[in-house]
């Protein structure tokens, strides 16, 4: 079934919206530097390409993707590189506006699916703003994982060797040696280049690894260890190269197939769960206060 909202016709959306069960998934993402290894469009591609394997599993509609995500603005990188900063009111009002079109198109339920981790700062102040207001539908945010490598290596230690058909007996040994070596992740790591390599191996450029460095700084320590909160958690200082992690030296497609696949059958039994879930459009019936 076409499950993407701009591929459907508008006779043949809303059979989308009986068979997706009035759900409907926005992929979020930013558009920001992730070291000079990777895309600037790195977020968004991944998740409008997981949201749509997922679609395919448990159906769900795809919504147009929802490219700008929070990036710190005026941030103190070393020259103009393509980060694209909108204000934050202005994406907080322009997602809201989006739900309740996709409610006025008879989608109920609606998940953000993100991808920058940014907007993980936010996206949770979005939604309790939504409860102070009278909206016939509900939202929850599903926030994308990086199964490369530890997570790929707990499935292999725990289900043995073979259990990702994807991976050959080198690229195990890799993963589990990156495992044991406790690898960093973080923005534009080994988990992060995985899904870029399954999604456009061509857009990744392992050649510019070990020109700016991925470890942290630790510039922001001592006011984060004060108990001071920071925005973005000190990160525009203590990565100032928009590169958190290890290098992903030897990551390759059939690692990154691997973790789209894992990935995207994650998000497909969250899609489900909720899918089938009623407590949430229950208690929000019950509190209506208008
Ligand atoms: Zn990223």
């Amino acid at each position: 079934m076409e499950t993407r909202w701009l591929y459907n016709t508008s006779e043949t959306l809303p059979k989308l919206c009986e068979a997706a069960e009035k759900t409907c998934v926005i992929p979020m993402g930013c558009v920001e530097k992730h070291g000079l290894h990777l895309p600037l469009g790195q977020d968004i591609i991944q998740a409008s390409h997981l949201t749509y394997m997922a679609s395919q599993l448990e159906t769900v509609c795809v919504f147009p993707d929802f490219i700008f995500g929070d990036v710190p603005g005026k941030v103190p990188y070393s020259a103009p590189y393509g980060d694209i900063c909108i204000p934050l009111e202005t994406q907080m009002l322009l997602l809201e506006q989006l739900c309740v079109q996709i409610s006025d198109n008879g989608f109920k339920k609606i998940i953000i699916f993100n991808a920058h981790g940014g907007n993980n700062l936010w996206l949770p102040a979005f939604l309790r703003n939504l409860c102070n207001k009278d909206y016939d539908f509900v939202v929850t945010v599903y926030s994308v994982g990086l199964p490369a490598p530890h997570i790929m290596a707990e499935i292999l230690e725990k289900e043995g060797s073979g259990s990702i058909p994807e991976l050959t007996k080198e690229d195990e040994e890799l993963i589990i040696k990156y495992h044991n070596e406790n690898m960093l992740i973080g923005h534009g790591c080994f988990g992060e280049t995985a899904y870029m390599m399954g999604i456009s191996p061509e857009s990744v450029h392992l050649d510019r690894l070990g020109i700016e460095s991925g470890q942290n700084l630790h510039k922001a320590d001592h006011l984060i260890e004060a108990g001071l909160r920071l925005r973005s958690n000190g990160w525009e200082f203590n990565y100032p190269n928009a590169y958190s992690g290890d290098d992903p030296i030897g990551c390759n497609e059939r690692i990154g197939k691997a973790a789209l696949r894992i990935e995207a059958e994650h998000a497909a039994k969250a899609f489900k769960a909720f899918k089938e879930d009623t407590l949430l459009s229950d208690w929000q019936n019950e509190h209506r206060w208008r």
